[in-house]
């Protein structure tokens, strides 16, 4: 017995893929009348939340408080910084009358919350004892998209976190980023998405950024996506809010800041990509809703007492040692039930039938590999907190197996040319010009992305592209 209803396969069309397991397993909603904005569906929001919390618990260690912020922000805000508001106007959502009244000062829908954070860092930070201050909200944000929406991926509402940090000299707010830089990292590998942490190029910056630091995962596609960003301002943004502290010798000095925003839909969407197979989602234990589903499986005519006895002493057991289990006992076939649980990326499932009764053990179904295993009953704990960990380990390698095979070192425009098509990151000497970063993003399709920040890479020789000294060695790719 097992599921054979497969969704169309994802390595030859990841978008239908996608789309299809998005609504066939009630993941999300699309037919919500505003286009561009989706409904997130309960086994989603877990998703979303798990991964929330994950960056949550991460930040507050770290020194930050959590804060709220209004959703809207005056306009004259806005245009406070001149470059930041040059890089979101296009994609403002605009209040422009409320209770059927024309508003003095029209309202945006906040697009990120800069404009919002510091009139309020004016009023809060006096004196370099307020320093350094850092805050985060857990908020959606509004941009009015014009490319093809996505769930998740590119939509007119995300989830995101934004921190947002104030220091008393450069050097803090250059630590910050590293920890930043640190978060991301361990929180990726805890949910086995492959990334590239890179420093953006000049002309790729978050607007009224001085440095952007970005992490890139890779779709099935062969686009990369962009999964968080962290953003040194240096006074980009202090001084026109006249944010302002006393140093020790009574100075009036702005602070440097930083702006770290974890995309949580788009985390979101990468574990559902990365990991998922032609079955449907595979999920890591720690963003998934119901890590162990327990199947009773009673025979036609056969009492089902003893199998309905053994599987919830299971389920008080497992559930004892904290894991999120399940039984479902719905009116479906066994096998209807596999194909849901399967698809729905539970990463265990026990069945249990009369064969499991009398031999006083269960079958395991791991989603990862689609393997069955007999375990006695007295090993049930301690399989199932192995398994638990070889889950986590298997899923995060075949995902970096896979990032890696898309990696290639590129030395010619030929090649580059030549592959471009082909889904890859390629790794190039680069120039530096931006001229020639346009250049190849016309004739090729694939976007710079940027340096490493991982490690150093020297440049030498020429730039792949058109052979002018290389400064350094970038990453390139197609992006979502
Ligand atoms: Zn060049």
């Amino acid at each position: 017995m097992s599921s054979k209803k497969r969704l169309i396969s994802k390595e030859s069309d990841f978008g239908t893929w996608y789309d299809d397991l998005l609504s066939s397993a009630a993941l999300a909603d699309n037919r919500y009348n505003v286009k561009g904005f989706i409904v997130i569906r309960p086994d989603l929001f877990f998703i979303i939340n798990s991964v929330y919390g994950m960056f949550e618990k991460e930040l507050v260690d770290s020194g930050h408080d959590q804060v709220l912020f209004p959703t809207v922000i005056p306009m004259s805000n806005l245009r406070r910084e001149a470059e930041h508001v040059k890089g979101f106007e296009d994609q403002v959502f605009i209040v422009e009358s409320a209770g059927g009244e024309k508003l003095e000062e029209p309202l945006a829908l906040r697009p990120t919350s800069e404009t919002a954070v510091y009139p309020m860092l004016s009023l809060w930070i006096r004196s370099h004892r307020d320093l350094p201050m850092r805050l985060f909200q857990s908020v959606t944000v509004f941009r009015h998209e014009t490319k093809a929406t996505r769930p998740l991926l590119r939509a007119r509402e995300f989830s995101w976190i934004e921190t947002h940090d104030a220091f008393a000299t450069d050097k803090e707010a250059k630590d910050q980023v590293q920890e930043d830089a640190r978060i991301s990292s361990k929180i990726f590998d805890e949910l086995g998405i492959p990334f590239l942490p890179l420093q953006r190029e000049p002309d790729d910056r978050f607007p009224g950024a001085e440095e952007t630091f970005a992490y890139d995962t890779l779709l099935p596609d062969g686009h990369a996506l962009q999964i968080a960003t962290t953003h040194l301002l240096g006074h980009r943004f202090s001084k026109p809010f006249d944010v302002g502290f006393l140093d020790e010798k009574g100075n009036r000095l702005h602070p440097y800041t930083t702006c770290f925003g974890p995309g949580i839909s788009r985390i979101a969407a990468s574990i559902i990509a990365t990991h998922g197979d032609d079955y449907g989602m595979v999920l890591p234990f720690n963003v998934s809703r119901r890590q162990i589903v327990i199947v009773p499986i009673p025979k036609k005519g056969e009492e089902e007492v003893s199998i309905r006895e053994k599987c919830q002493a299971l389920e008080r057991q497992l559930k004892a040692n904290g894991y999120r289990v399940f039984t479902d006992s719905s009116e479906d076939r066994p096998g209807g039930k596999f194909y849901k649980w399967e698809q729905l990326g539970s990463p265990l499932r026990i069945e249990i039938g009369h064969r499991e009764v009398e031999q006083n053990a269960v079958t395991i179904f791991r989603r990862d590999l689609r393997e069955r295993e007999t375990v006695g009953d007295q090993d049930i704990s301690k399989r199932i907190s192995e398994l638990s960990k070889e889950i986590q380990k298997t899923t995060r390698e075949k995902a970096w197996s896979w990032f890696k095979s898309k990696l290639k070192d590129v030395s010619v425009r030929a090649d580059i040319l030549k592959i471009a098509k082909k889904g890859y990151i390629i790794r190039m000497q680069y120039c530096g010009q931006e001229e020639c970063g346009n250049d190849i993003k016309k004739d090729s399709g694939l976007e710079v992305r940027g340096k490493r920040i991982d490690i150093e890479e020297e440049p030498s020789g020429k730039c792949a592209w058109c052979g002018a000294p290389s400064v350094r060695i970038v990453y390139a790719a197609k992006s979502y």
